[in-house]
């Protein structure tokens, strides 16, 4: 059996804890796995000068597979964030974001499984923006009003959306392309046509022009503000929604909040030169860094995404079951995942790996 090669990055705050705790537990399903630690963010500037050394982004590029650590975004002047950097340096332009309630984890609504697919690249996140009084504004602003016979005030900076046809139609290809090999049965588009009949009009064409390669797979869509709501009361009618990129944002922290929040909510960014990032949702939670105390979950999660990713099916659903017996059982679970915070009883981040490793051995003896 020859070993998958993988780029691990513990990036910072807690995330060398809960990666330590996801490698321990994936390397537990005896998926044979030969990890290439690399620095990127803020250790990789305190130890090579800059948060993108060369050594991370060519392991990334040779291994086509990375396991990521929260990174901490305020790097100082010329980054805004290293994990926008990351997903255009590899146009990771899909971005995977599963919700799923697991018996255990507090959350407001009942059985949701939803899977929000995110085009990650384009859209107002592309970062075309421009500032107030600046002279390429008024370049801006003087060709707006001259082709766009529309008055921009003086006083208002300007951000630019665009969406594209390539855009849209290998975010939609992703999204169906899921749905078919994961058995879901719905794609929905979620948009604001009705408004933005250009941009938004142009996604939900594309998008119903690729529904058409999948016959099998229902089609529909609906309006971002409406499909908020509906999500908020019946989460159980939806399946797979495909979104562009300010949307997905929201919406896919809506549907985290709809199973117990961020903590246990995974993420994979995907890439059209078949690079693919897996992360957890979460930030790098600094107030509790290096004080084994965080839970793991998300990013065990994304590992469970990741060996399917890499073709290991069975090993990806049996981490996942592993991951949902101890949660079930709700005592070797970190604090947040306790009914009371304060809960003596609550273990740490390594703990609850133990405890994931001990199902997984449970299962295979
Ligand atoms: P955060 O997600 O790090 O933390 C917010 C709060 O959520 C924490 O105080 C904690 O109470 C809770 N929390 C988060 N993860 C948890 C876990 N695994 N277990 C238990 N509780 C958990 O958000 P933040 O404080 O806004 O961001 C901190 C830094 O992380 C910022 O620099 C931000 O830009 C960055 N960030 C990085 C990523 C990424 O790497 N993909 C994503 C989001 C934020």
């Amino acid at each position: 059996m020859t070993a998958h090669r993988i780029t691990l990055i513990p990036g910072d705050g807690t995330g060398p804890e809960i990666v330590e705790a996801t490698r321990r537990a994936i390397e537990a399903t005896g998926v044979a796995i030969e990890w290439d630690r690399q620095e990127i963010g803020v250790p990789a500037i305190a130890k090579y000068g800059t948060p993108f050394p060369s050594a991370a982004l060519e392991s990334i590029r040779r291994n086509k597979v990375g396991l990521k650590g929260p990174l901490t975004t305020e790097l100082g002047k010329g980054f805004r964030s290293v994990n926008v950097a990351l997903r255009k340096e590899f146009d990771l332009y899909a971005n995977l974001r599963p919700a799923k309630t697991y018996p255990g984890v507090r959350a407001p609504m009942g059985n949701v499984d939803l899977v929000i697919v995110r085009e990650n690249i384009e859209d107002l996140y592309a970062g075309i923006e421009f500032d107030i009084g600046t002279d390429e504004l008024r370049t801006v602003r003087e060709t707006i009003e001259h082709v766009g016979k529309t008055k921009i005030r003086e006083d208002a900076a300007v951000s630019i959306k665009y969406i594209s046809e390539m855009g849209s139609r290998r975010i939609a290809r992703f999204a169906f392309e899921y749905a078919k090999a994961n058995g879901r049965r719905k794609v929905t588009a979620v948009h604001k046509a009705n408004v933005m009949k250009f941009t938004d009009g142009l996604f939900l064409r594309v998008v119903g022009e690729v529904a058409q390669d999948y016959p099998d797979i229902e089609f529909e869509d609906r309006i971002v503000d409406n499909m908020c709501m509906q999500l908020v009361q019946k989460p159980e009618l939806y399946d797979v929604l495909v979104l562009p990129n300010l949307y997905g944002d929201i919406v896919s922290d809506l549907a985290a909040g709809l199973v117990g929040g961020l903590g246990v909510a995974p993420g994979a960014n995907i890439g059209a030169n078949g690079v693919a990032v897996f992360e957890a949702i979460h930030g790098s939670a600094p107030k509790y860094a290096g004080q084994n105390k965080v839970n793991p979950m998300a990013l065990m999660l994304a590992g469970a995404l990741m060996l399917r990713h890499i073709g290991e099916y069975p090993a990806g659903d049996r981490l996942e079951r592993a991951i949902a017996a101890v949660v079930a059982v709700g005592k070797d679970v970190t604090f947040d995942l306790k009914p009371d915070r304060d809960d003596p009883t609550a273990v740490g981040t390594s703990e609850f790996a133990d405890a994931v490793i001990a199902e997984l051995e449970a299962v295979r003896a």
